[in-house]
Parts: structure tokens; sequence; C-alpha cells
């Protein structure tokens, strides 16, 4: 069965080998030392001058951040089932916040957020997406930060970038916390939650400690020393490992290029049988259409043709389907998943077969789009 859901993501082989070594201790050097590199690897990708990483799945990074960072009022952005969880972890945590709400198809706009930020002056936390995988929506978070920092350059820009963390160069000129998961584009199992943090962030989590499991503060002042609070996720960090070296040997400027090349491709091949790409700014991290006929799509390609691709959620679930683009994917298998779609719009009585899907994501691709 070949894994084309948008998280969790297949795992490369070199990456499984390399965490079926025994356990080693998390207080020893040797993982240290382990530790160590891995810090400095994600310090350089997330291009931010400090990182953490925490044994949860993603959404603990997601809770870390507000419950650190945002002090009196935050903003969220709801434009799907992720930007709606922000407003959840808020509730849960007895934080006010002002939740804007969108179409899972709709852009956050600027001009909503600054209205927002200019009205409520206790808002000290912005918390958006940059892609919400619900729609594979791109909210362009750059934009929308540099915007709100030149209004008050102390509200903190919470960035979950769980499925934008490589899948393309994020500028982080203007975030201060930018979450990541292990089994979006890193390939990973799923476990390891990961944050880039601002020097502004760092400032504000000194000054002001919460929390406990999630107390960043603690996590900060271990980290620094390549050693964490809590028991590590020592294995998921040893993999970690293993996918910055399969990844550097080619290098992630070429890892990005390529998620965007296939990106693009299946769009256009999606488009091509006649299919409606869902979101208004599709993400590169997955091709997400919208069909009334999505669930049957879905069950034929997965019967027949052994692809695993995801549907949708609340009262989309049986409308949109989502084809992962995350991580190191050879465009045999995408064209496979492409044609699979197309095969069971035949089979439905949709659109005639005529290979079109096929050719026109693998004429695209080696033309690089
Ligand atoms: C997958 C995902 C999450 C949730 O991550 P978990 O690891 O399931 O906690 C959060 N945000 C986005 C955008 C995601 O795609």
């Amino acid at each position: 069965m070949l894994l084309f859901t948008p998280g969790p993501t297949p795992t490369p082989e070199v990456i499984r080998v390399a965490m079926s070594v025994p356990t080693i201790h998390h207080r020893t050097p040797e993982f240290e030392e382990i530790f160590k590199i891995v810090r400095e690897k994600l310090i350089k990708i997330m291009d931010m001058p400090e990182v953490l990483m925490l044994a949860a799945s993603g959404t603990g990074a997601m809770e870390a951040a507000v419950t650190n960072l945002c002090k009196s009022h935050a903003l969220t952005i709801n434009a799907g089932k992720f930007g709606e969880r922000f407003g959840k972890i808020c509730k849960a945590f007895d934080i006010p916040y002002t939740e804007l709400k969108y179409t899972w198809d709709t852009p956050a706009s600027i001009k909503d957020i600054l209205h927002e930020v200019k009205t409520n002056p206790k808002i000290d936390a912005l918390c958006i997406q940059i892609c919400e995988s619900a729609g594979g929506l791109r909210h362009d978070v750059e934009g929308i930060a540099k915007a709100v920092k030149e209004i008050n350059k102390d509200i903190m820009i919470i960035a979950d970038g769980i499925t934008a963390v490589g899948v393309e160069k994020i500028d982080t000129a203007n975030i201060d916390a930018l979450i990541t998961g292990s089994q979006k584009a890193f390939m990973l199992p799923p476990g390891l939650a990961m944050m880039g943090l601002s020097q502004n962030a760092v400032s504000k989590i000194e000054k002001a400690p919460k929390g406990f499991y999630f107390n960043l503060a603690s996590e900060l002042k271990n980290q620094r020393k390549n050693t964490t609070a809590y028991t590590a996720a020592t294995t998921l960090i040893i993999g970690l490992k293993a996918m910055f070296d399969l990844i550097e040997k080619e290098g992630f400027e070429k890892f990005y290029e390529d998620t965007k090349i296939r990106a693009k491709a299946a769009n256009a091949a999606l488009e091509a049988i006649g299919l409606k790409i869902y979101p208004k700014s599709p993400s590169f991290a997955m091709n997400t259409v919208y069909h009334e006929s999505a669930k049957e799509i879905r069950s034929i390609a997965k019967k027949k043709y052994g692809v695993n691709i995801a549907g949708g959620q609340d009262e989309l679930k049986d409308k949109l389907f989502r084809i992962n683009n995350m991580g190191l994917i050879a465009p045999y298998e995408t064209a496979w998943a492409l044609n699979a779609v197309e095969l069971a719009l035949d089979e439905l009585g949709i659109r005639k077969y005529d290979g079109t899907a096929n050719s026109t994501f693998v004429l695209k691709v080696f033309k690089g789009v």
C-alpha cells in the first residue's frame, strides 16, 4: 500500500535502519553528541536563533507555544481544523482569545488581522497555520507577521509550520515560534515536536516561566546543554539525524525545489482531468481536490490500486481528497496515485480514462513545470 496521506508520511528505509539500533540512555555523552548535532541542524534549517525538541506530537508544541508566549489575549486564525485547535487550546487554559474564521479554502486577510490588532491592544499573540492542512491552504504568514510587527513588535507570532517546515524555505524574520512535528515533511514516525524560537520569544519565556512538562524555560536551560528536562525521544532524534544526513546529500534547496515541482505538476494534472483544486492559495504540502464523489474516488484508489489518499475533515470529510506531497517522493509514485484517481473517475462514470493525468504530471515534472 502506498501511503499518500499528509501525515504520517512514509519513513525511508535508511531512517528506519538508523532507528533500529539498541536504545541508548539519554543522559550520556553519546546521546548528547547526537542531540547537539541535530539541534544545530534544526537551528539552521528553521533559520531561528533557538530551537527546542519536545517528546510530543505536534499539538504539544502548539500548546507549549500558546501557554508560554501568550499572557493576555490571543488572536487565532481558524480556516480549518488545526486553526480551530489554537482556539481550543486557549479555552482549555482560560486564555482570552478572539477567533477570525474563514471558509477552509480562503486564506486569512491581512486587513482583518490588522483591524483586530489595532482595536484590541490586549492582543499579545497571533496564532496561525502556515499551511492549514484541513484544506491544503497556504496562509501568507510572512506578510501577515511583518504587518503585525509594524504595529507592535511584541506581539508573538506563533506559526504552526507542521506541514510547512521541510516543504519550503520559510522566511522567519518576523516569526517568534515556528512549530513542526516529526511525521510530516521530516518523514519520521510520530512523537517528536520541534519549535524554533526568536530572541524576543526566548526573553519572554525566561522572564515568566510557565507550566510543568511544557515549561519552555526549563527546556531552554537544559537543551542549551544538549540535554532535555525529561527523558528525550532518543530514537526519534537519532532518526532525525538520519533524515538530515539523507536530505543533505543533495541539499535542502533541491528537496524544496523537487517538492514545489511535484506540487505544481500534480495540481496541473488534476485540473487536466477536470478536477477542482480546493484551496484558493494551495500549499506545496499536498494536492487537495473538492469533488462530490471524493469518498468513492478514495475508496477505489485504495482497494483497487493500493494508494491510501486522505479524505477531508468534518463537513468536508467525504468531499475532499488530499494527496500528500511532503517528503522524498519518487515522481513515479505520485504518477501512480494520479493515475489511480483518473481510473477511479472512469469507473465511476465521471470521465473516460485516457491517461491525461499521468502524462501531464510526468511531462511537467521533467520540464520542471
Ligand atoms: C498534523 C498537523 C497538526 C497536528 O499534529 P499532531 O502531531 O497530530 O498533534 C497540527 N497542525 C497542522 C497544520 C498539521 O498538519
